[in-house]
């Protein structure tokens, strides 16, 4: 602490994002990385990229991955936002949205980053609680609330919403932005970008941290419609010109490019995931339905805290949230089928001792 930190600084509990160790190797299935790699074809865009380019700025409107992406999506490039991450945009919707005495809304047990977004822009936030099998209420959004943030599907229980809830979330709240955070819609739940052209009051926020197999070069990008984008627009130019790099423009323009491969990581994580449940659901474990690349899950004689420590002394590194109502989950990512191989045969065994 110095004597110059700001009143903000000093209050905020800054978000803990999960163990990177860099000494160890650890079966690493704590941050919802993709196990598999980035698409050749990026790996090959990089190399073309590195060279003496890289001492210009970048086009500081990503133009190239815009278009990739209107392509993608089937909407015009001016409804669309790139960012550094989607942590990023996300944090951009703070000041471009909501004034300060404005209250933004979202469930209590979902994305741990919102609430400190909401402390360090100064907006108010109201949580609403989870209904007992851990799906969200959507009706249970305060009225008086100015927007409503919505992961969906949820993190970290891993459970979706379809679009018909959303839709009829969309309607109730017209006069309210919900702002719908897609990270993991990829892996098997519905995206809610179809109803960016009737609903003024929706924002799309994705990731090519997840199903995209990018989180190092750190991008993400928003769909909405043009005034929304260009709210973010005056944010991010009043911040940052140049928010993402020559490499990760090249690299995810050739990502969105890539439906093969995209198609192809995705669909088999899908399988291991689904085949990892039925096998955690015969050793005991409650394991919640996920449409994402990680299953949240929970054993009756076993605490979280125990199994989390138990994996890590074995090499397995996985999420536990020491926070009430879920202290007794882990959230695993979905790894290889070898690694979830190593991971249900660890867990059998803690199972077998109790
Ligand atoms: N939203 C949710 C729900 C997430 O779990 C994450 C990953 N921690 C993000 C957004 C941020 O992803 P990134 O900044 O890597 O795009």
């Amino acid at each position: 602490m110095s004597r110059f930190w700001s009143d903000t600084v000093r209050n905020i509990l800054p978000y803990v994002p999960g163990e990177q160790p860099q000494d160890k190797k650890y079966i690493k299935l704590n941050t919802n990385e993709n196990p598999y790699p980035p698409s050749p074809k990026v790996i090959e865009a990089i190399r073309k990229e590195i060279g003496s380019d890289l001492r210009l700025y970048p086009d500081p409107e990503a133009s190239l991955l815009k278009e990739a992406l209107a392509g993608f999506y089937r909407v015009k490039p001016g409804e669309v936002f790139v960012g550094n991450g989607s942590d990023e945009i996300l944090a951009f919707c703070f000041p471009a949205f909501f004034n300060p005495g404005d209250v933004i809304t979202f469930p209590d047990i979902t994305y741990s980053f919102y609430p400190v977004y909401a402390e360090l822009f100064g907006i108010r936030y109201e949580t609403t609680a989870l209904n007992s099998d851990f799906t969200v209420d959507l009706g249970s959004f305060p009225e008086h609330a100015d927007g409503i943030l919505l992961a969906n599907p949820n993190a970290p229980t891993g459970i979706a919403v379809g679009l018909n809830e959303i839709e009829v979330l969309l309607q109730r709240n017209s006069n309210k932005l919900v702002i719908v955070d897609e990270a993991y819609v990829d892996f098997g739940a519905e995206s809610a970008v179809p109803l960016v052209k009737d609903y003024d009051n929706l924002l799309i926020v994705q990731t090519f941290s997840k199903s995209r197999a990018l989180a190092g070069l750190r991008i993400g990008f928003a769909i909405g419609n043009r005034d929304l984008i260009e709210a973010l627009d005056r944010v991010k130019n009043s911040f940052n010109s140049y928010t993402l790099d020559r490499v990760a423009i090249r690299a995810a323009t050739e990502a969105v490019n890539d439906k093969e491969y995209f198609a192809e990581i995705t669909g088999r994580i899908i399988k291991t995931r689904e085949e990892t449940a039925k096998r955690l659901v015969s050793l005991g474990f409650n394991v919640l339905p996920s449409r994402t690349n990680f299953l949240f899950v929970s054993h009756d004689r076993l605490s979280g805290m125990e199994l989390y420590s138990m994996l890590k002394n074995d090499g397995i590194l996985v999420r536990h949230f020491n926070r009430k109502g879920i202290e007794n989950y882990l959230r695993i990512t979905i790894g290889t089928e070898e690694e979830m191989e190593a991971l249900v045969e660890r867990l059998s065994c803690y199972v077998k001792s109790v």
